[in-house]
């Protein structure tokens, strides 16, 4: 099969004939239609995330099952499916309490511990892949339906981590990015009284008017925070989420919270940032980590977007061949949205 590899860190991705995989006991094999590129997939590109090489990288799938390991009998050929990205035991007492992306156990990720959706089949232990459920037109729409596991599903779970409510106001650091946009589409959805697109790219306001954002803070004149209590009358947001974590973002985040304000910070690759613990105390602020989705949030992200109630944004869609080409707009911060790999 045509894969796209990486060989060694931050180096280019290169096309290779490899292997077609075939499945092991408790394996399944799927043919990948589709595959999202996202800041995730990019850091371990960029050399940021140490793994072996070479790697196949890639998890936001929409694949179809084409052959079944012995014991993977939940699964059969032309099942549709995505990717469940972290590779979790099922068994310990995070995964059964249904806090799975803590798992004691972890194996790590699709397309980093084990090669990924960047080819034309993908091998994956039967557990991690996730059937579709009926009412997505998956043929008609494979980057969309793949990159939910993640653009989508991250967002419902920091809908649901921040408890955000129609009364709450809510600001998006890196809103433009690939899932910043899909925050503000999950802010909308949840009926915030007012959702605030923040970003250093004014090129990409436009997308986020139009995703859900109410108004929109241009934070290259390091102002941000006084943005945000201006455009809350002097009160302060109420849920600050921090997807860039660097450059001062999370002071400027916490600069702009109000009384009972949530700050949810979820870059894997910040820097450290200084708070003032009175304001933590005078404010009753929160900070929350949000990492991933569960399983069940997947599951509830593929639904919302059967249901019509969220479509993803992927605005940049290429052959596998010119996976790089999108990485090196990634590493610019130039795709809005999400970007994706759709094979032929
Ligand atoms: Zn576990």
């Amino acid at each position: 099969m045509k894969a796209m590899l990486i060989k060694a860190a931050n180096t280019p991705l290169v096309l290779e004939t490899v292997p077609d995989p075939t499945p092991g006991p408790g394996e399944a094999v799927a043919r990948v239609l589709a595959c999202g590129a996202g800041l995730t997939i990019h850091h371990a590109r960029a050399g940021r995330i140490a793994f072996k090489y070479p790697r196949i990288l890639g998890h936001e799938i929409t694949g179809e099952i084409v052959a079944v390991g012995q014991g993977a009998a939940d699964l059969k050929i032309g099942d549709p499916v995505t990717a469940y990205f972290y590779l979790t035991c099922g068994q310990c007492y995070w995964c059964r309490i249904n806090r799975e992306t803590l798992c004691d156990n972890s194996q790590g990720n699709v397309g980093r511990e084990i090669d990924g959706g960047y080819a034309e089949y993908i091998k994956l232990p039967a557990r991690s892949f996730m059937k579709l459920p009926p009412g997505l037109d998956w043929r008609q729409h494979p980057a969309e339906i793949g990159v939910v596991c993640d653009a989508i599903a991250t967002p419902v779970k920091v809908i649901r981590r921040a408890r955000v409510t129609p009364s709450d106001t809510v600001a998006v650091f890196g809103a433009g990015g690939g899932v910043g946009i899909h925050m503000l589409m999950l802010a909308r959805w949840a009926r915030a009284r007012k959702v605030i697109a923040v970003d250093v790219m004014a090129s990409k306001f436009q997308s986020c008017l139009k995703a859900g954002a109410d108004a929109t803070v241009d934070a290259s004149d390091g102002r941000a925070a006084e943005q945000l209590l201006e455009l809350t009358g002097g009160k302060g947001v109420d849920v600050a989420i921090d997807f860039v974590c660097s450059g001062g973002t999370q002071e400027a985040a916490l600069g702009g919270l109000g009384k009972g304000g949530r700050l949810v910070v979820l870059a894997g690759h910040g820097q450290p940032f200084k708070a003032v613990t009175a304001n933590f105390l005078r404010k009753e602020l929160e900070l929350l980590g949000s990492r991933y989705a569960t399983r069940q949030e997947v599951y509830d992200s593929l639904d919302l977007v059967a249901r019509g109630e969220i479509w993803p944004l992927v605005t940049e869609k290429v052959p596998l061949e010119q996976a790089e080409s999108i990485h090196q707009r990634l590493d610019k911060g130039l795709v809005t949205g999400r970007a994706a790999l759709v094979m032929d």
